[in-house]
């Protein structure tokens, strides 16, 4: 039988699970398997050549019964529906397992952003605003960056809403530039709450980190950040990285300054010199200790998961292993710190942005820092406690914290 990699079908077989553990209330289970509102929409944008193309453009608000829905905004030529459900029902869970007063949502756009000019993203930016304005504020939906968005978008969709509002509200979107109201330590948030949870998984088993080696898949945000604190924070040897071009691969280890630079300058690992060049598939089935996905969604599958090689697995990105990979990397006693929990830092720093927005006034970074490190080692301990004591994996354990977080807070409203 072929696996189903629909994205939201996979996030609902994973809340299934925890909702036969948790023994949920039937109506509650079937309130938390759907998205309690979406918006679908067009997007017309003058391009630069004086045409006019139209793009498709979401908005899911998954479940808002512990605070405002909160979730990133991706451009991609692959982009669906249901990606975007399955994204903004995983930000539901991974706001409740940091447990922070936010809900999930997510927003995407069908399109390749790689090919416009900066005029032509501008005006998109700024449709999607347009298109979501009545629906977002900070204490209603706010949006973020995720895949191929980042903070100059989120500074034009801040000014297309308070131009159409007519008032200054910078919480309305997170990842902006630090001169418009961002955070300071938000640009690196996502790598290093997930370095923080592999500092405290090793501690868990009791295994030392430093000079093991590891491999990134992914070279965007959270990957070129993960090589940099993976080094500095934890002292791995990172051997291989990749970017959607393929992998580079080197056993003497990959210089995390060199190697960004490289990415920045020509804008693709593979054009390093002096390195094996290997598929983004090999990179994942290397023999190293911790292996770190960092890119998009199904890349550890039940086609490849009999051969992961790692000890541990790091999901810095959203969905990227299956439900039918996740059972025989268990029975394999391969190691996996789930997406939401491993990836929460982003929001979480998005969060401390929030609260800055607010009162208007700001942290230094050390202060950041300090609390991205208390929200995640809190959130890894709660994870790896619940799996202690219910005998499961620790994306079963995760899903168990966090769906009832959200289970009381609908309940205590009332809702189900
Ligand atoms: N897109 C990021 C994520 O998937 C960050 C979301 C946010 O900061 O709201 O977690």
């Amino acid at each position: 039988m072929t696996e189903n990699l629909n994205p939201f079908a996979i996030a609902q077989a994973q809340l299934d699970k925890a909702a036969e553990i948790l023994q949920l209330d039937p109506s509650m289970h079937a309130f938390l398997r759907e998205p309690m509102r979406e918006f679908h929409f067009t997007i017309p944008v003058r391009m630069d050549d004086g045409t006019t193309q139209v793009f498709k453009g979401y908005r899911v608000q998954y479940n808002d019964a512990r605070g405002p829905n909160k979730g990133g905004l991706r451009f991609h030529w692959e982009e669906t529906i249901d990606t975007v459900r399955a994204l903004a029902a995983w930000m539901t869970w991974k706001t409740a397992v940091v447990d922070i007063p936010l809900g999930g949502g997510k927003g995407g756009v069908v399109c390749d952003p790689r090919n416009f000019t900066d005029s032509e993203l501008e005006r998109l930016s700024r449709g999607y605003m347009r298109a979501v304005a009545s629906h977002v504020g900070l204490f209603q939906d706010v949006p973020a960056p995720d895949v191929y968005t980042h903070p100059r978008i989120m500074a034009w969709m801040m000014d297309e809403y308070e131009t159409i509002t007519s008032k200054r509200e910078p919480g309305v979107i997170t990842g902006k530039p630090l001169e418009l109201g961002g955070s300071a330590g938000r640009g690196d948030a996502t790598a290093r709450g997930g370095i923080y949870t592999v500092r405290e998984a090793a501690k868990a088993l009791d295994i030392n980190v430093e000079g093991a080696t590891a491999a990134i898949q992914g070279y965007g945000n959270a990957g070129t950040f993960a090589h940099l604190l993976a080094e500095e924070i934890l002292g791995l040897k990172i051997v291989a990285v990749s970017d959607s071009r393929g992998g580079i691969y080197n056993p003497q280890g990959l210089k995390a300054k060199e190697t960004m630079q490289l990415k920045a300058e020509t804008g693709s690992v593979t054009n390093a010199q002096g390195v094996d060049q290997i598929t983004n598939e090999e990179l994942l089935e290397l023999d190293v200790d911790v292996l770190f996905p960092s890119a998009l969604e199904n890349v550890i599958t039940s086609r490849n998961a009999a051969n992961i090689k790692a000890n541990m697995i790091a999901e810095l990105a959203n969905g990227p292993t299956t439900p039918n990979a996740d059972d025989v990397l268990h029975a394999n006693n391969v190691y996996v710190i789930p997406d939401f929990l491993c990836n929460a830092g982003g929001v979480t720093v998005s969060y401390f942005e929030m609260v800055q927005n607010a009162y208007q006034y700001y942290w230094p970074e050390e202060m950041v820092h300090e609390r991205l490190d208390q929200k995640m080692t809190k959130a890894y301990w709660d994870v790896h406690q619940m799996a202690a004591q219910k005998k499961v994996n620790n994306r079963v354990a995760a899903y168990l914290v966090a769906v009832d977080r959200v289970a009381q807070a609908v309940q205590l409203r009332g809702w189900v």
